[in-house]
């Protein structure tokens, strides 16, 4: 069983990279932002609370997101392995979720980070926001809010993960092809 965490600042490629993890791994994809996004289109109370969130570029409370990513792990009680993505974001987050995986006998197997440029991030997430609408991607405020929420809060992390020898870095930039091998690398030579 491999449990995956995909790391990085938003618009490094996590969403399109864990797709090919996905499907090669056979694991659980589970997107947290995802989850939020389809809460909001579908108006739930949950999604009407994380949208007062979403849209200045803050990350949504702890408890809100834990109690999400949850309920979403119990709905797959026989897969091989997930992968998380956009979660854990906080220490708190990470913290629960290892509590969390315990009482289900699994634990985190790897993190991987996927490192881009903060100037090309900006470039690749206004062109996105004109494609998706999302509101979080059209504003340089609301991004540079995102970088600062990542700076502040998740990259801690790192050190988290370090300390438990399980924490990658693969470059981020370049074709999209040549990334995931190098995400199956780092998966191959250290599970
Ligand atoms: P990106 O990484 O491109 O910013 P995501 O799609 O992963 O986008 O997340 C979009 C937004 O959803 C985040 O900016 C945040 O407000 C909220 N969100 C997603 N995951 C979490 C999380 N683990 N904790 C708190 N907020 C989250």
């Amino acid at each position: 069983m491999i449990n995956l965490i995909l790391f990085g600042k938003p618009g490094s490629g996590k969403g399109t990279q864990a797709e090919f993890v996905k499907k090669k791994y056979d694991l659980i994809h589970i997107s947290t932002g995802d989850l939020f996004r389809n809460n909001m289109s579908n108006n739930t109370d949950l999604g009407l609370l994380a949208k007062t969130y979403i849209e200045k570029g803050d990350l949504v409370p702890d408890e809100v997101t834990i109690k999400m990513l949850e309920a979403e792990v119990n709905t797959h009680p026989n897969a091989n392995g997930f992968i998380f993505d956009g979660f854990p974001r906080t220490t708190v987050q990470a913290e629960i979720l290892d509590q969390f995986l315990s009482t289900l006998n699994l634990s985190i197997s790897l993190t991987i980070a996927l490192e881009v440029d903060e100037n090309l991030l900006i470039d690749r997430l206004i062109s996105r926001g004109k494609d998706s609408g999302r509101a979080d991607d059209q504003d340089r405020s609301k991004i540079q809010n995102r970088f600062n929420e990542y700076n502040k809060k998740t990259s801690p992390l790192i050190n988290f993960y370090k300390i438990q020898n399980k924490f990658f870095k693969v470059n981020g930039v370049g074709d999209i092809n040549d990334i995931s091998t190098r995400i199956f690398n780092t998966i191959d030579n250290n599970i």
